[in-house]
């Protein structure tokens, strides 16, 4: 996790918010090249899921809702961890996880010696479990008390408990308030899906480990509404999509590069699943922390759309042609983290590697992925012709790809370079491309392009580099490009 932090700070993909005043608790800044690769990850995910498929729809609802949607869906009452307080030092803990963390110790039996003791474990000296604060070992602890973890705010000019809302806890309420508006407008039969993609915030006690958790995030979620009194091969219908939507959201992580043995699904056990779910599974990756939570996709029964039905008293069902009869569709939540995802992928692409006697950090990013496509380089910096051509050539490919031009040091360190931040491929301009006017010498226009994961490199012509950039960057295997082409030594 060290080297991904120091990564992503030194190569500018993500910063700690508020740096120069010290920081804020657990919010992060994503860099030039983080906002390119989250970006990319957000921009996929809506052509696979909401362009791509016919029985889908986005959405984009406001992070501000009416107080009251909270209170249908169960926030204002049930979004809350236990909470202690230490009277002496005044920090705060979750009652839940405090004996998850070493604890200070004075022991009596030692003249008042201090300790650190591993978590959960006894003093050995006096044999004393915690009971006192953890962290300074001296405070008493308040009884546990519970702390919603929502935001609250204030909408309009007047501070009072009449104009009290919240930031929304999670994006998927903003659909369930809008299932009938999209249900009449877009004349939809179930089943269909509605996804969107928006920023959330949470008030978390113990946020912590990078972007993993952090009280602002982004979402990506989908609510997939189904008809119960349907079947599909031979099951009801949202036993059948539930189990659809976890097999393709596992091959989604796998297509742009997730390694299957860091991969593994989790089923929710009875004792923690929400009472109104059926069934929940989470995708689980091995993060640099262990195993965690990637994204859940829950059965939500019909809880959602009843509970706001209740609250708003409009209907929210839909009517069934076939049995002609009025049904609240269940609904099942594949729901994914934007950042979490991207820690995931950037985890997954780290590699340190030996070649020819030296270190090469590269992140293996898919090439969907990658923040930037192609990294232009010139051989002589000095070489007026040889720039020019170099700048030409970034300017034609950025009309199509996140395309750098760096001519700041020599071409080897260059390479390594892009190679740190995951850019899939280079190309050089050097003298035999453009010639050498003083010595008579025409270039033969052509320029090479350097593969990062295998490192070959090809000589390709200037006017072939935009249709192979097309074949490369839309997922074409790198031999099956390269054997066409003169090879040259690698780079
Ligand atoms: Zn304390
Ligand atoms: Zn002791």
């Amino acid at each position: 996790m060290d080297a991904l932090v120091s990564l992503s700070k030194r190569r500018g993909f993500i910063f700690q918010s508020s740096e120069i005043y010290g920081g804020t608790g657990s919010c992060w800044d994503y860099g030039p090249l983080g906002v390119e690769l989250k970006q990319n990850i957000k921009r996929i995910w809506w052509r696979d899921y909401i362009q791509r498929r016919p029985d889908m729809m986005g959405l984009d609802a406001s992070i501000l809702m009416h107080p009251t949607v909270w209170k249908a869906s169960g926030h204002v009452d049930n979004f809350t961890d236990p909470m202690v307080d230490c009277l002496e030092c005044r920090r705060r803990f979750r009652a839940d996880k405090i004996d998850e963390t070493p604890w200070v110790h004075y022991c009596p039996a030692t003249k008042g010696n201090k300790f650190t003791i591993p978590a959960g474990e006894p003093c050995s000296h006096c044999g004393v479990t915690r009971t006192l604060c953890p962290e300074c070992g001296k405070g008493e602890l308040t009884p546990p008390r519970q702390f919603n973890l929502m935001f609250k705010t204030f909408m309009g000019p007047v501070e009072e408990d009449a104009s009290l809302t919240y930031l929304r806890p999670e994006t998927a309420q903003g659909i369930f308030v809008n299932f009938d508006n999209v249900l009449q407008s877009m004349r939809r039969k179930l089943p269909f899906g509605i996804g969107q993609i928006g920023k959330a915030f949470r008030n978390e006690i113990t946020p912590g480990n990078f972007i993993f958790r952090s009280r602002e995030f982004e979402q990506m979620e989908i609510e997939f509404f189904v008809n119960p009194l349907e079947t599909v091969e031979g099951r009801p219908a949202d036993e059948y999509w539930h189990e659809r939507w976890i097999e393709d959201s596992m091959a989604w992580f796998r297509r742009y590069g997730l390694s299957e043995e860091n991969l593994r699904l989790r089923e929710h056990e009875a004792d923690e699943l929400a009472h109104y779910a059926k069934r929940t599974a989470d995708i689980e990756y091995r993060f640099p922390i262990g195993w965690s939570e990637l994204m859940g996709i829950a059965n939500r029964t019909d809880f959602d759309l009843k509970q706001h039905a209740k609250f708003s008293g409009k209907t929210l069902t839909y009517f069934d042609e076939e049995r002609k009869e009025h049904v609240v569709p269940y609904v099942i939540e594949p729901s994914a983290g934007v950042d979490r995802a991207l820690l995931a992928f950037l985890a997954d692409a780290y590699r340190e590697e030996e070649v020819r006697g030296e270190k090469r950090v590269v992140l293996r990013f898919h090439p969907e992925l990658a923040p930037l496509k192609v990294a232009v380089l010139p051989l002589l910096k000095k070489r007026e012709d040889i720039v020019r051509t170099a700048h030409a050539i970034r300017d034609e490919l950025s009309k199509d790809w996140t395309v750098v031009y760096d001519d700041t040091a020599a071409i080897g360190r260059l390479y390594r370079r892009q190679d740190e931040v995951g850019t899939p491929y280079c190309v050089t301009v050097d003298v035999q491309t453009v010639g050498d006017q003083a010595k008579g010498e025409v270039g033969d226009g052509k320029v090479t392009i350097r593969d990062r994961d295998s490192m070959e490199q090809i000589r390709v012509s200037l006017d072939a580099l935009g249709s192979v950039f097309l074949e490369l960057l839309g997922g074409a295997a790198w031999a099956s490009v390269a054997g066409r082409f003169e090879r040259k030594g690698d780079g």
